[in-house]
């Protein structure tokens, strides 16, 4: 796995200026065959129940309505059926509305309360975050999934209910991923110069919308992932977990 060592260990240096740590979550804190293939399935495979059971619910009809306006749709939604082929024939469109990720949330609140699903994280992610929380650092998670989906992935986890390690979460409602102003939104709200913040995701577009921001920015090539193109290796210090940015320095020595 590549990593770039001595870009780490410079960004290492710059540990004690650091007051947040803002980690990307698909690809980074989490495999994306969990996002990809757990998640995506027991989304489609307990849609048609879901629609079923909370047909006369009015905030599932609303996400109905407005997940067709956000798609510009002709399709029907008058009944389930239709509902639901809607539903599944944007599940493989991209981008996915907001309307349709809280449908998304609404589904697998269900399945981390049953236990069918546990969310996955590396297992660096939480030895990690604990040290740098001890180390005086806030913790932040940006991610395109909602700020509930977040907070049920890192309260149902594999490692357990973790939630107390993440400072707060970041959602497109802050803007897009690949746009630089989505960042200075951040910044403004921690009351952090740009300096003071890194930022790590698996994806080179984000980290380079970071970077416009100023935000010092770190690619994360976790086991599993697509693989990088060398001129996103060129560009940015690469690492293949958070232990490895530790490895290199990345903590406060006491
Ligand atoms: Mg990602």
């Amino acid at each position: 796995m590549a990593e770039n060592a001595a870009t780490v260990a410079d960004i290492a240096k710059l540990f004690n200026k650091i007051k947040c740590i803002i980690s990307d979550v698909e690809g980074t804190t989490t495999s994306l065959a969990f996002v990809r293939n757990t998640l995506k399935s027991y989304f489609l495979d307990n849609l048609h129940e879901h629609l079923t059971k909370n047909w006369d619910d009015s905030e599932l009809q609303d996400i109905l309505l407005k997940t067709k306006f956000e798609t510009d749709s002709s399709d029907s939604i008058s009944n389930i059926e239709d509902a639901c082929s809607f539903i599944i024939r944007l599940s493989d469109t991209e981008p996915i509305t907001y309307s349709f990720r809280q449908l998304q949330a609404r589904i697998w609140s269900e399945g981390y309360s049953s236990g069918e699903l546990k969310g996955h994280l590396f297992p660096d992610v939480v030895p990690a975050f604990k040290r740098w929380s001890q180390d005086g650092k806030r913790i932040f998670l940006y991610s395109s999934g909602l700020e509930l989906s977040q907070k049920l992935l890192f309260t149902n986890s594999i490692a357990g209910n973790v939630l107390e390690i993440i400072s707060g979460c970041f959602d497109t409602t802050v803007g897009s991923k690949y746009e630089p102003n989505s960042y200075d939104m951040i910044l403004k709200k921690l009351e952090c110069q740009p300096g003071e913040v890194i930022f790590f995701s698996d994806s080179i577009k984000e980290v380079k919308a970071a970077s416009k921001a100023g935000v010092i920015a770190v690619i994360m090539d976790r086991e599993g992932n697509l693989p990088l193109d060398q001129s996103a290796k060129d560009m940015f210090p690469v690492v293949s977990s958070f232990e490895a940015m530790i490895e290199h320095g990345f903590y406060f020595e006491y």
